[in-house]
């Protein structure tokens, strides 16, 4: 607070507790010089909820005493130290590999809280959106294989291998609906049933193509959802 607001302030206490005002001149000079001297980096008010005469009549209410500088400024730290207990550090958006850049932004941002410049930052968030690089480290990691071994093992798992395709293509997941043909579950490949000559299953061996029946199910399926 300047010393014009110094004096506003002590106007309002005034009329709020006649007996610290002060009617002499020079009287009121020396009070506003003094409570200026302890109060000059107090602000008089900020966009997030300090409001020195908040302070005062909270202090007139609850104090048979006359109010004093100090517990205008006791009231401020009361309030600075609040509003740092609930802050949480807003990971910086400077480069992380610069640490004077993060640390200055971090300490910037942390004294715009206790000074109520800023309001504080309540949870832990990404404020500045997704990292730059965060589209390539979620293909990367997205998936419990990364893609170039997913590429390598294609061809011993064809069936998982036809199956991701399909759905990078944007064709309907013939997996995603159990077979009627060979009733496999969904999820689970195709399987060929070799019948012997006595008319006995003799081979139950997974196909790489799904049945085409299923197949018919799953574009269906896939129908109905686009026009739902
Ligand atoms: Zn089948």
């Amino acid at each position: 607070m300047d010393r014009r607001e110094v004096a506003a302030v002590l106007a309002y206490i005034g009329r709020l507790d006649p007996r610290t005002a002060r009617t002499g001149t020079d009287e009121a000079r020396a009070q506003i010089a003094q409570w200026h001297e302890l109060l000059h980096d107090v602000p008089f008010t900020t966009d997030h909820g300090w409001d020195v005469r908040e302070a005062i009549r909270a202090h007139v209410l609850d104090s048979p005493y006359p109010i004093l500088p100090v517990d205008v400024a006791r009231k401020w730290r009361a309030y600075r130290r609040d509003r740092l207990d609930r802050h949480t550090d807003p990971t910086p958006a400077a480069d992380p590999d610069n640490p004077a850049a993060w640390r200055t932004e971090l300490l910037g941002t942390r004294h715009a809280v206790a000074t109520g410049m800023a309001a504080p930052s309540t949870h832990r968030q990404l404020t500045g959106g997704p990292h730059r690089d965060i589209d390539a480290r979620l293909a990367a990691v997205g998936s419990s294989i990364p893609p170039a071994v997913r590429a390598a093992l294609a061809p011993y798992r064809p069936a998982r291998a036809a199956r991701e395709a399909a759905v990078a293509a944007g064709r309907p997941d013939a997996l995603s609906v159990p077979c009627r043909w060979c009733h496999a579950d969904k999820g689970e490949p195709c399987r060929s049933r070799r019948l012997g000559l006595d008319g006995h299953a003799r081979g139950n061996a997974p196909r790489t193509r799904p049945h085409p029946t299923r197949v018919d199910l799953a574009v269906a399926k896939l129908a109905r959802q686009e026009a739902a």
